[in-house]
């Protein structure tokens, strides 16, 4: 569970949770455990952490390579279809080398979902929400759904890497 304290907004997301930032990242702990413990449940990990480091930059962030490591990692699992649970091997390597990086200014705001609602999603629900009794009603939609799905995927196992934001990270010589 999340750690006691008075209640305050974490500097990081912005949610208030009870300990603030330590409350927020007590959570994070939380998350990354339960991902440890359910191999269904690490099948998002790195994204997970990604997501959560870029919203804490000041502690996960702090250096220009682990600001890249994550912004470029969440990007690839994003636009490239790297793995979700481990992320890209060559990003890895690229960041091993001899790369030189200048750290951009982070943004302040850093979207409205926070790791609350991460393990809000995780908890199970005593009864299935409604819509999802109402399948069939939906089943004419299934074969254009399937479709889409089809194109996205062939397009995203075409595709590259992201330049954009690896060349917004990466300084000249
Ligand atoms: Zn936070």
């Amino acid at each position: 569970m999340s750690g006691g304290g008075k209640t305050a907004q974490c500097s990081g997301c912005g949610l208030t949770a009870p300990g603030g930032a330590a409350g927020c990242e007590a959570i994070f702990h939380e998350m990354v455990a339960r991902d440890f413990s359910d191999a269904l449940r690490f099948r998002v990990h790195r994204m997970m952490v990604d997501t959560y480091s870029l919203q804490h930059p000041d502690r996960y962030c702090a250096s220009a390579r682990s600001f890249a490591a994550h912004l470029t990692g969440l990007c690839a699992i994003l636009e490239s279809g790297a793995s979700r649970a481990v992320g890209d091997e060559l990003l890895r390597r690229w960041l091993d080398g001899n790369v030189r990086l200048q750290r951009p200014v982070t943004p302040r705001f850093r979207g409205e979902l926070t790791i609350a609602h991460v393990r809000e999603a995780l908890e199970p629900t005593p009864t299935p929400p409604p819509w999802s009794s109402g399948r069939s009603r939906h089943g004419r939609l299934t074969p254009p759904s399937n479709r889409w799905l089809g194109s996205g995927f062939r397009k995203r196992s075409q595709g590259g890497g992201c330049p954009g934001c690896v060349g917004a990270v990466e300084s000249r010589p």
